[in-house]
């Protein structure tokens, strides 16, 4: 690029190591006048620049993004509890009141994160959803942790124990959200939690005073520690905890957890806080206000008190959200709405193969009525699916045939097959 002198008498050198134009590939001319600078030294500096960016961003900034993804580190990025909720609308089914509250609740510990100055504390939101088995709690956790790029970990509340007992210890939820961000400590601390089956930690009873018992209470006062924010030492490869191991040392007060329970019968508390009863009482007008066929619409703090979780638990987990049961029109579109329905994940399978593969209307009602029949909500759809589908599956790559059509005739000789087996 350079010669060895400049026309001014001048040797061409680069400016920050001196290196002739012999010992490098390019030197490259700046606008200044007499100034280089040679590949070897862009390269250097390109290096210490990734690794001051990296040492220095905050977490996620510079991981690849999905389709909606969004960086977290300010509040100009954070997206808008709007954005938030019509990315979880392409996955999500229904669950309006959910993906609400749960959008502004993110939304806003995000900006607690971003915020700087420390004249106002923001208090951490966690968040407590309450529904039914199978109506998307742990998808709609799952949702969010994919579009705002930050660790995500799922611990089933029931193998926690008080430390001491059999079971895991209460840092083991810690321990899987270091593996999910592959032990980066600082990316960690910013993650999410989604603890399953909160309900199952619930006292027997509302009196603490008879029901001391081991699964219950102690691990709630452990869980309430994390909730609370603390510095929590983690041993790294999980299991128990021993003297010699090495800890790592974890600090929760950023973690955001969102806790997740079917909390079966809270129906009955709650009608009974309503001043109802769930079976068998005559029409009144007060009662007409009341859906005596989803009760959990009303669910209360106090209601989580009544069910067996300890004030203080309920006190940090703030945002208290209901799922609504999946009725019949809800499953049919889990069936084929979601941007990874599992429709469309098998019209996928088939297209790779080069085969179109249509679902017939009724086949699809059949599916959905099935899973009705079963009581297997929306888990059971891909049981079902799976069911009619792996024969298809097996046979078709080896005929040539351009296009399939799934009648309901076909998937009732498969499901009822099955299931009578
Ligand atoms: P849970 O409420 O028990 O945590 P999940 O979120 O694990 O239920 O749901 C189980 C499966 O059922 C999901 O993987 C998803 O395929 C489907 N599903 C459940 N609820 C919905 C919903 N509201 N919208 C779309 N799919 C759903």
């Amino acid at each position: 690029m350079a010669k060895k002198s400049n026309g001014n008498g001048i040797d061409v050198k680069c400016s920050f190591c001196g290196k002739e134009p012999s010992y490098t590939d390019i030197l490259v001319p700046s606008p200044l006048e007499n100034t280089y600078i040679c590949s070897d030294c862009v390269q250097q500096i390109e290096g210490l620049i990734k690794e001051y960016v990296n040492e220095n961003a905050p977490a996620g900034r510079h991981a690849k993004k999905h389709d909606g993804q969004h960086d977290t580190d300010n509040a100009g990025n954070i997206p808008t509890p709007r954005e938030i909720c019509d990315f979880l609308n392409q996955y999500v089914i229904g669950q309006d009141d959910a993906k609400k509250y749960l959008s502004v609740a993110v939304y806003n510990h995000y900006k607690r994160l971003a915020q700087t100055s420390d004249d106002v504390d923001i208090e951490k939101s966690n968040i407590i959803m309450v529904g039914p088995t199978g109506t998307g709690k742990t998808l709609l956790a799952k949702t969010i942790a994919r579009q705002l790029d930050v660790p995500f970990a799922i611990v089933d509340a029931t193998v926690l124990t008080e430390a001491g007992y059999v079971g895991e210890d209460i840092e083991s939820l810690l321990v899987r959200l270091l593996q999910a961000s592959d032990y980066d400590v600082a990316k960690a601390e910013r993650g999410i939690v989604f603890i399953d089956e909160i309900d199952k930690i619930a006292r027997k009873g509302d009196n603490p005073s008879i029901t001391r018992d081991v699964s219950g209470e102690g691990v709630q006062q452990g869980l309430l520690k994390l909730l609370e924010g603390s510095i929590v030492n983690v041993p790294p490869n999980g299991g128990r905890k021993h003297p010699e191991q090495k800890m790592i040392a974890v600090d929760t007060k950023n973690i955001l957890f969102i806790c997740g329970g079917a909390f079966d019968g809270i129906e009955r508390k709650i009608a009974q806080r309503l001043n109802t009863n769930v079976v068998g009482f005559t029409g009144q007008e007060t009662r007409s206000k009341v859906d005596k066929n989803n009760y959990l619409q009303y669910i209360a703090p106090q209601d989580l008190k009544s069910f067996g979780l300890i004030p203080e638990i309920i006190g940090r987990l703030p945002v208290l959200v209901h799922l609504d049961p999946l009725d019949r029109n809800a499953l049919l579109k889990v069936l084929t709405e979601p941007k990874n329905a599992i429709i469309r994940q098998y019209e996928k399978l088939f297209a790779m193969d080069g085969v179109k593969l249509t679902f017939a209307p009724e086949t699809l009602e059949f599916i959905v009525d099935k899973a009705i029949e079963y009581k297997l909500g929306a888990r059971g759809l891909r049981t079902i699916v799976e069911t009619i589908m792996i024969d298809p599956m097996f046979d078709t790559p080896s005929r040539k045939v351009k296009e399939l059509t799934i009648t309901r005739e076909f998937a009732e000789e498969k499901v009822n097959k099955a299931y009578l087996g």
